[in-house]
This record gives structure tokens, C-alpha cells and sequence, in this order.
């Protein structure tokens, strides 16, 4: 059965798309089939992955009109895994959410009967802790954190977890942290190694492999294109292939 994974925190810009869409195109080319869901009205991993956002059916309409999810799959260009794509609807849904019956359990009660076609079933949260991303995590079997490896790396934190520890209260008791991928890390600062530190100091559960800041890392969505087709021999490419790495690992996957 497909382990589902949120991608969580709150702060944007810390790599949260980034890593769901590598590590997606990591685990698809180790052989594991992969589904990442877009749960963020931006539509980032939607555009990263080579697709246009506007006139594609997809979380919104799981969520909010109940439409079966295996018919709005799409497969991503160029690549082995899926995607269940986001669309500009998808910003009027924390609104439209909140009168619904069970409107925690929307994501969930959509990717159910997708466990069993994947390996791992990835969901992109926004930069909020609003009801997308409560669905999120009350969908998912585990969380992995990305941190940017800049000043105030924790700030925030405190309350991510304070929310994993309601959600488990609530509404989904065996949620996990698989995770915390450290990313952007610029191996020239002092400061980034003492982030580095200071995170593991809090977080044992840190993912071994850091990402570090890459600017084919960072060109690769606007080519619509993850970075394992536009840079392939890179050093962002070799983190991601050594986190999926780590990941199939800690889950005990077969490798
Ligand atoms: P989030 O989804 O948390 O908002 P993103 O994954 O979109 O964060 O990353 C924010 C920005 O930083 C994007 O422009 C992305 O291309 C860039 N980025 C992410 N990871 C790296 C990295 N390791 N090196 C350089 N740029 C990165
Ligand atoms: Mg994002």
C-alpha cells in the first residue's frame, strides 16, 4: 500500500515544491511509483512539472466536488510518476471548505482508494497551516519538513509541531515525522553550518543528505523540467537521488 507524505511548513520559500518534485522524480527513477498531489493554489509543482495550471481539473475538484481522483491523474511530461495537479480554483477552497461536513478528511477520503497504484503518494502543502493543509495532514502517514538553511531556520517550527501534535490528538493518531530535509545550504557560510547543527540539535530525525543551493536547482521549473532531466550529472540531482535514498531506507522499503 502507498505511504502517503505531506510536504509541511508554514514559512514559503524553504523548498517545500522543490524537494516533492525531485524526490518524486528520484523515487520514480528507482523504480517506485510515485503521486504527487498539488494542494497549493499557486500551482507550483503543477507548472515545475511542465503542465499549465489554468483549464486542468484536479485538487479542487477532489476536494470540494468529491470527483473520483484516479480520473484526474495525469501523467508528468518526460518523467514516471503522476500528478494530481492544481488549479487556480483551488485558492477559494480554503473558504469553500470550511461549512463542509468532515472537511478534514476531504484529501483523505480522495487518496484512499489511490493507495493501492502507488508506492508513494507525495502532497505538496501551501504556505499556511489552514484547512488545505490540515486535509494534508490528516491524509498522510508521515511528514517531511524542509528547512532553508538561513537565519531563523526554526522560527515556526515550534508551532508545526505544535499542530502535527492537535492533528494526532484529533484526527489522524499515527502521523509521523519521516523527516526534516535541510535545503539551500551554502557550504561557503558559516552560518549554514550552524543552522545545520542547530537543526539536528532539535530535530534527531534530520535527514542525513543536505541539498545545497543550486541555480540549476532553481532554473529547472521554469523550463517546466525536474532537475533530474534538466541537469542530471548536477550536485542537486545527486542530493535528491541520496535522500530518496535515505527515505526508502527509514521506511522500509526494499532498495
Ligand atoms: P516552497 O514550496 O517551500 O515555497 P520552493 O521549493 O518553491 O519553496 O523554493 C523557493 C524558491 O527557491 C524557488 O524559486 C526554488 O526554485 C528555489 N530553490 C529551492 N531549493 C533550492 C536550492 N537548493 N537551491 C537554489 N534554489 C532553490
Ligand atoms: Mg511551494
Amino acid at each position: 500500500m502507498g505511504r502517503v507524505v505531506a510536504f509541511v511548513n508554514q514559512k514559503g520559500g524553504v523548498g517545500k515544491t522543490t524537494s516533492a518534485v525531485s524526490l518524486a522524480a528520484a523515487l520514480a527513477r528507482r523504480g517506485q511509483r510515485v503521486l504527487l498531489v498539488d494542494l497549493d493554489p499557486q500551482a507550483n509543482a503543477t507548472s515545475a512539472c511542465g503542465l499549465d495550471p489554468r483549464g486542468l481539473r484536479g485538487s479542487y475538484e477532489a476536494l470540494l466536488e468529491e470527483a473520483p481522483a484516479e480520473g484526474l491523474v495525469c501523467s508528468v511530461p518526460g518523467e514516471s510518476f503522476s500528478i494530481l495537479p492544481a488549479n487556480p480554483a483551488l485558492a477559494g477552497a480554503e473558504v469553500e471548505l470550511v461549512p463542509l461536513l468532515a472537511r478534514e478528511r476531504r484529501l483523505a477520503n480522495a487518496v484512499a482508494p489511490l493507495r493501492g497504484s502507488y508506492d508513494w503518494i507525495f502532497i505538496d502543502c501551501p504556505p499556511s497551516l489552514g484547512l488545505l493543509t490540515i486535509n494534508a495532514l490528516t491524509a498522510a502517514d508521515s511528514v517531511i519538513v524542509p528547512v532553508q538553511c538561513e537565519y531563523m531556520a526554526l522560527e515556526g517550527l515550534s508551532r508545526l509541531v505544535e499542530t502535527l501534535e492537535l492533528v494526532r490528538r484529533n484526527l489522524n493518531p499515527g502521523l509521523s515525522v519521516l523527516g526534516v530535509v535541510l535545503t539551500m545550504f551554502d557550504a561557503r557560510t558559516r552560518l549554514a553550518q550552524d543552522v545545520v547543527e542547530e537543526v539536528r540539535r532539535h530535530f534527531p530525525q534530520t535527514f542525513e543528505t543536505v541539498v545545497p543551493r543550486s541555480v540549476r536547482l532553481s532554473e529547472a521549473p521554469s523550463h517546466g523540467l525536474t532537475i533530474f532531466a534538466y541537469d542530471p550529472g548536477g550536485r542537486a540531482a545527486a542530493a535528491y537521488d541520496a535522500l530518496a535514498a535515505e527515505m526508502l531506507a527509514r521506511s522500509g522499503a526494499a532498495v
